[in-house]
């Protein structure tokens, strides 16, 4: 499943947190800390002359009495006179004085321009490349290839790494507390959930517009249509499919929309509805290309989108969706993102049974759900 993939971090982001992150910005973070680093791998950096580790660590030559930063571009001393040591005061203490081509005690004035742009990403009190350039005094270009050498990242990346970094922790609190998706959000600095959906366009298949309000200011045509399983209430917007549910009527979609325009569609939706009574009446044809327009937080995205991973015919259980997006014990998340779910069959909440591979409960009625579920090709 791919469902995991929207708030997972890129190892280059995570190398560069852990260059610059460390120490001086108080992240802590067991896995990418260069206190983590082994001697190896140290070494290794050093060989490398990796300048995004300056500042994690220094190397300490004893053949020669000095120490330098990973970065120092003297030669490779021999590995048997090495040894490292968190800090420049580490490394004094032990005797060794600073490399006079390195100056592993002295903050470069490029560091300090990196680490003030940092600061400022951090804190949101630099939005754009141009103002974070502005701040340090440097051109845009200049600023924006310095903190890419640096960092290992542009600073819209880097600004983009942080805040996801942010929301992984936030959901993951969320998780085990019960807090509001929409409030871990705002916590991790989206000023607006929608911000966090513009950062993951693209990645999450499906559209999430601004459905803010009660979905004020937006039009939604609907119609109820009889199928083999029932009258079927479809609804969508010009972006997509918002709503289908069996058994419900124009009530019931006001419920679920308290506040968005509603009109009986024209025949300008009939294209559509008709992929989507395919979807019920001929089941296992590809519904990837119906065009979906959802209502959720970005947390219930990931279950909906690991929910059409799940193949006609197959299902899963809450704790193995769970376990797809990473976190094994937020089966009761998973089965409250499934129950607000608005968009049955095509986001297929009825591919989800109970552990032990019965039925389990659906919105519709288990009879729904079951003929489903048959229709699939399920036993
Ligand atoms: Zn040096």
């Amino acid at each position: 499943m791919h469902g995991n993939e929207p708030i997972h971090i890129e190892r280059k982001a995570r190398d560069a947190f852990a260059a610059l992150l460390w120490q001086k910005l108080g992240m802590t973070n067991a896995q990418s800390s260069p206190q983590s680093l082994t001697d190896d791998q140290r070494w290794q950096i050093a060989l490398a002359k990796d300048r995004r580790y300056d500042g994690a660590f220094v190397t300490g030559v004893h053949s020669t009495g000095i120490y330098c930063r990973p970065s120092c571009p003297a030669r490779a001393p021999y590995r048997k006179n090495v040894r490292f040591y968190a800090t420049s005061a580490e490394a004094e203490a032990a005797g060794l004085r600073a490399c006079k081509r390195c100056s592993p005690n002295t903050q470069s004035a490029e560091e300090a321009c990196v680490l003030a742009a940092i600061s400022a990403i951090r804190s949101e009190g630099a939005k754009t490349l141009d103002q974070l350039a502005d701040l340090t005094g440097y051109s845009s270009t200049h600023f924006q290839r310095l903190f890419k050498r640096t960092v290992g990242l542009s600073p819209a990346a880097f600004a983009r790494a942080l805040r996801e970094e942010r929301v992984r922790k936030a959901l993951d609190g969320a998780m085990e507390s019960g807090a509001s998706v929409t409030d871990a959000l705002y916590e991790a600095g989206y000023s607006a959930p929608s911000r966090f959906y513009d950062d993951t366009k693209g990645r999450l298949g499906m559209t999430a517009s601004d459905w803010k309000n009660g979905g004020a200011g937006r039009t939604i045509h609907w119609s109820v249509i009889p199928t083999s399983v029932g009258d079927m209430l479809v609804a969508a917007t010009e972006k997509g499919v918002c709503c289908l549910s069996f058994g419900e009527g124009e009530g019931e979609l006001r419920a679920r929309f308290p506040r968005a325009g509603l009109v009986k569609a024209g025949s300008d939706f009939g294209a559509l509805f008709d992929q989507v009574i395919a979807a019920v009446e001929e089941p296992g044809g590809d519904v990837s290309a119906i065009p979906l327009d959802v209502k959720g937080t970005a947390f219930q995205q990931r279950v909906w989108d690991a929910l059409r991973e799940i193949p006609a015919g197959e299902t899963c259980s809450y704790g193995e969706i769970a376990a797809a997006l990473g976190n094994p014990k937020a089966s009761r998340a998973v089965g409250g993102a499934n129950g607000a779910n608005n968009i049955a069959v095509l986001i297929p909440c009825h591919r989800v049974v109970q552990a032990d591979g019965s039925l389990g409960g659906y919105a519709y009625g288990p009879a729904i759900k079951a003929e489903l579920l048959r229709r699939e090709g399920r036993e």
